[in-house]
């Protein structure tokens, strides 16, 4: 039998063909359970008005009673709109109209009172209302039960069709009514009643229309718990599935690759690296296949923990591979891993896309015949002609840039015995004969446990948590564009000490070209100020060729050049422990992580370093927060706690900026923390007692999880990470 709620959204009375394209496009809205699920943004007491001298363009969206007291028509072409003033005992408000003029004209007259709904802005020093919903007050009120209202978000193009927040409103109520009664409820009684959540009828009634505050919260939290479970769920429920059907490469000896390296390091390890490493050589002895995080701040020395690790995959015969996301940063991790191995005896090499056909077919055939160890590289190593020997250890640095599905294809690449399935995206391997290499993913973007075991799911988690006791924190400052001579002058009394400095401009995918003109026209400015042959400048940045990048970079890295401009291609990982000034240019456009990341390039030899924001005069309220955060703070963590206090629910550019894209509906991964732990221990717990769901009582979560994997919302789909 079909589910009505798959019924195509044209279908519901009033929508019709027209507007259900429209709500497509701009809304997504195709069926009955999409308008279901399009949920109000925010609720608003509807029962309140407020006089239009309270209201401030920070009150969002209320609601004022008052009289037209005068209509123009403003304009004339393209900028033509109708502007009324409606006034009420305290003062008036300008209402702009700029389409559907017409009809706008003949409903809005001089002397007829309204009450008028929308968000207050400002313009040239006054109050007005953009295309605000305009009710005479014998009609308000006329949806729902309670004084509580939905907000839905609605866009221009909705707006002139017609679709505003009222039709909306209309659309969800008639629905509602429509099919209400054959909702079936998704979560067991049993657990309903331990969690005391309310019924899935209830909380879709109560989350468009509200009775009253209480029963809104109610709705919400069911429904954020829901989403938060079936997450966790079918994420855990995954692991359990790829822990019993895999085996994984035993490797239990720590031999003297292992050993002569260990023992030549010229600084003892953290306690945290010593931590993290015990938790990987378990993993890697216990059996089963590998597939951890490890989480570190910059400069908290991941590379040598991977390096470790890599030759105690090679003191057990196997090959290990480490892959970077740039050719900059696969040639320094190939410049420190030489360092570090040169007590061993393992073989290390360098694959990337500007590898030369002859060397890259010496390498090719080398590592097919295991004469390499270890191989460095970028993406270049996941492309079908590299064939490994037995590749037992791979390693992915900086896991933001990579996605499951390059995760997936190494895992293909460490057959031992050959199997023709290939792993599709999040697929687990058929053959039970077919042995993967452990996987390690690096990353330092810094989010909360909990957080990373959500968006990681399918990951266990290692934490670095301390910095090499060396470090000093990097003093962090902001300057205008007036203190930039004063700026100049700090950086040459760096300069005449023997410092490096970088100078980093934004690159923002929109505006590409003009970041590019701004990187330029910085160069020449820098060039100008710090004169050669007494300072060297080298400029790196993503449009030169490859060789001319290397060259520059490598200019700097080795000292030979004072300052290393570049864009934002540097953030991730550069080691040059001599530069001690971080500038970041048009700082206010970068994301506070981004800005840590890029902070991180300094401070990591023992001289004390320094990083400063440059910025326009124009600051965002935003802006100006994150800036400050900045100079207050250099723990990441700390950082990535405030970041997610900032952004609101759904900031999809700061999610997508950390590089987590995690599509939930209703929840908030930075908000609802306690409804996520809640909903983790809940799935842990019945996973514990059924780890692979196939008891009969447990029939109803497997078969929510089947209908949300269908719907395209299953795990896999939430741990997309591009
Ligand atoms: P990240 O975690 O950002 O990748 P790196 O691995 O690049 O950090 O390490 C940053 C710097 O710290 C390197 O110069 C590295 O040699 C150094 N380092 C790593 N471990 C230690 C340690 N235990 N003590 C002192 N310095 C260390
Ligand atoms: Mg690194």
């Amino acid at each position: 039998m079909p589910n009505i709620l798959d019924t195509e959204i044209q279908y519901l009375p009033g929508i019709g063909p027209k507007r259900a394209d429209i709500l497509a496009k701009e809304v997504g809205i195709h069926t009955f359970r999409d308008l279901l699920y399009f949920f109000p943004f925010r609720w608003i007491d509807k029962s309140k008005i407020y006089s239009i001298s309270e209201v401030t363009p920070e009150s969002a969206y209320v609601q004022v009673r008052g009289v037209i007291v005068k209509t123009t028509m403003v304009g004339g072409g393209h900028k033509k709109r109708f502007v009324a003033t409606l006034q009420d005992a305290t003062g008036s408000i300008d209402l702009v109209f700029f389409s559907g003029l017409k009809w706008i004209t003949d409903k809005i007259k001089e002397k007829s009172e309204f009450i008028v709904f929308g968000k207050v802005s400002e313009f040239n020093g006054a109050l007005n209302m953009i295309h605000p919903e305009v009710t005479p007050p014998s009609q308000a009120y006329a949806y729902g039960t309670g004084s509580m209202v939905g907000i839905y978000s609605t866009t221009e193009k909705m707006k002139s069709a017609g679709l505003g927040i009222k039709v909306i409103t209309k659309f969800e109520n008639t629905l509602l009514e429509k099919i209400l009664p054959a909702i079936h409820e998704t979560l067991p009684e049993d657990l309903l009643h331990r969690k005391s959540l309310c019924s899935l009828q209830f909380a879709l009634k109560n989350i468009h229309f509200p009775h009253n505050e209480d029963s809104l919260l109610k709705a919400r939290n069911r429904l954020k718990f829901e989403e938060l479970f079936y997450l966790q769920l079918s994420l855990l429920k995954q692991k359990n599935v790829r822990m019993s059907h895999e085996g994984g490469l035993t490797m239990s000896k720590v031999g003297d690759n292992f050993n002569k390296c260990y023992n030549a390091l010229p600084y003892p390890l953290t306690g945290a690296q010593k931590r993290v490493i015990k938790e990987m050589r378990a993993d890697m002895m216990s059996g089963k296949q590998m597939n951890r995080l490890l989480q570190g701040d910059v400069g908290s020395g991941k590379t040598l923990v991977a390096v470790l690790l890599a030759l105690i995959a090679v003191d057990n015969g196997y090959q290990a591979c480490i892959m970077a996301p740039t050719e900059v940063l696969a040639n320094q991790h190939l410049t420190s891993i030489t360092k570090f191995l040169a007590p061993t005896s393992a073989t290390v090499a360098l694959l990337t896309g500007s590898t030369k056909a002859k060397g890259r077919k010496q390498i090719l055939e080398d590592l097919a015949a295991g004469k390499i160890n270890i191989i460095v590289g970028t993406h270049a190593l996941i492309e079908d002609r590299v064939q490994f020997r037995n590749l037992g250890f791979a390693v992915i640095d900086e896991q933001h840039r990579f996605g499951v599905d390059q995760r997936s294809r190494l895992w293909n690449k460490g057959t031992t015995t050959k199997t023709t399935d290939k792993l599709a995206n999040g697929d687990k391997p058929t053959d039970s004969s077919t042995l993967f290499p452990h996987i390690l993913v690096m990353t330092a973007t810094p989010i909360p446990r909990t957080l990373a075991m959500t968006l990681y799911g399918d990951l266990d988690v290692s934490v670095l948590d301390e910095l090499p006791p060396d470090r000093k924190p990097v003093q962090t400052m902001h300057a205008w564009e007036s203190q930039r001579p004063k700026v100049y002058a700090f950086m040459k009394q760096q300069i005449k000490a023997g410092h490096q400095i970088f100078i980093v401009y934004p690159l923002i995918k929109e505006s590409e070209k003009m970041d590019y003109e701004n990187l330029e026209a910085g160069y020449q400015s820098i060039i100008q100020e710090f004169k050669a042959p007494e300072y060297i400048t080298a400029v790196v940045h993503g449009q030169q060729k490859t060789a001319d990048k290397d060259f520059d970079m490598q200019l700097f890295a080795q000292g030979k050049a004072n300052i290393l401009v570049a864009t934002s291609v540097i953030e991730v990982g550069v080691d040059v422990p001599n530069a001690t000034v971080m500038v970041i240019e048009s700082s206010e456009r970068f994301g506070l992580s981004q800005l840590h990341q890029l902070r991180g390039r300094v401070g990591r030899g023992s001289e004390k370093s320094y990083c400063i924001l440059m910025s326009g005069y124009k600051l965002s309220r935003e802006s100006r927060k994150r800036l400050e955060l900045m100079c207050g703070t250099t723990d990441g963590f700390k950082l990535a706690e405030e970041d997610m206090k900032m952004r609101g629910p759904g900031d999809l550019e700061g999610t997508t900026q950390s590089g987590l894209a995690i599509d939930l509906h209703i929840a908030s991964l930075y908000q609802d923390g306690r409804i996520l732990e809640n909903a983790r221990q809940t799935a842990l717990k019945i996973l514990s007692d059924d780890p692979l769901l196939q008891s009969p009582a447990n029939q109803l979560l497997t078969r929510q999880i089947a209908v949300l994997r269908h719907q395209g919302k299953d795990a896999t789909d939430y741990s997309q990470i591009s």
